[in-house]
């Protein structure tokens, strides 16, 4: 079997993304792995530069890359532009050409929950970081009116500021979080740590939907706490296999195979590795 599609991230390992990309591989019979590499920011420019030299497809980039992957590519889509993360790479006819697909596949995985229409829906984020960018701006163009809340309050009046936002403060925090119809945490409090909410015990929207974009533990505190209290939430594997289903697709058009992954195996394999 050849590698021809890969993560380039720093750490990469732990990465669900071989399991999910190589199940579909294999159930749609193609000569093609998919692998994990580590690389330090400084190795970026090299590694993907290898990918336009040999038979790859691809990659996916994940932490520290996304966001300062533009310089090495020779195109960048204009959702990617103005999201500024980059987390998929193709290789068309020899040119790198950079993609933003976790937004999409963000509001794919709301999607399958059965959340569908924004217009108009009440919507506050949690972050600021490369996450929050995607999330906030595919929500914005859904027609959610959205607000930021971040640690760092500097941070989320630059991204507010930057996409016509409104930015949250510590004060009005409660208040918000009680009203909005949609919260979706994108900070990486509660990765791998099972008791930790980004919110204050018992400050939980009065209705409607809490979406955690960290998957690993799958219920976060936050999504057990909403869960108990009624709401109705959405787990962060979604984004993660519909972010790589979308890529895959985007590899496969690209070199001409007319294939379509199956979302709902790779979301088998992505649970079983986690499980592991
Ligand atoms: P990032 O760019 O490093 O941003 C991290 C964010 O988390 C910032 O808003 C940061 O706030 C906040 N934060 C970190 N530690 C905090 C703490 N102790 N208390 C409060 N806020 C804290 O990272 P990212 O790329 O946005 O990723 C964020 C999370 O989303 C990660 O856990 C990642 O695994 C997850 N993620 C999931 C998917 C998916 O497919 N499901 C996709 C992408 C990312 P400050 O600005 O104050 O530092």
């Amino acid at each position: 079997m050849t590698e021809r599609a890969f993560l380039f991230a720093h750490p990469a390992r732990h990465s669900l993304s071989p399991a999910m990309h190589n199940a579909a591989l294999e159930q749609l019979g193609l000569d093609g792995r998919y692998a994990a590499r580590d690389v330090p920011p400084e190795d970026l420019g090299g590694a993907l530069e290898g990918l336009r030299t040999s038979s790859a497809w691809g990659a996916n980039l994940s932490i520290p890359h996304k966001e300062h992957a533009r310089e090495h590519l020779d195109w960048v889509s204009p959702e990617a532009r103005e999201i500024g993360a980059v987390n998929t790479v193709v290789v068309k006819d020899g040119a790198l050409c950079g993609f933003n697909t976790d937004a999409p596949g963000f509001m794919r995985s709301l999607e399958d929950a059965g959340l569908r229409e924004f217009n108009g829906l009440e919507t506050l984020v949690l972050g600021a970081g490369g996450a929050a960018r995607g999330v906030a701006h595919a929500l914005r163009g859904a027609g959610a009116r959205v607000s930021l809340w971040n640690r760092t309050p500097e941070r989320a009046r630059g991204l507010a500021d930057e996409f016509g936002l409104e930015a949250v403060g510590d004060a009005e925090l409660e208040t918000r979080v009680r009203a909005c119809g949609l919260l979706v945490n994108t900070t990486a409090v509660g990765l791998e740590e099972p008791n930790v909410s980004p919110l204050p015990d018992g400050m939980l929207p009065a209705t409607g939907w809490v979406c955690d974009i960290v998957y690993r533990p799958l219920e976060t505190r936050l999504l057990r706490d909403a869960r108990a209290a009624g709401l109705t939430i959405v787990d962060g594997l979604g984004m993660l296999v519909w972010q790589g289903a979308l890529a895959l697709a985007m590899w496969l058009e690209a070199q001409g195979i007319a294939a379509q992954p199956d979302a709902a195996l790779m979301r088998r394999a992505a649970l079983e590795a986690l499980r592991k």
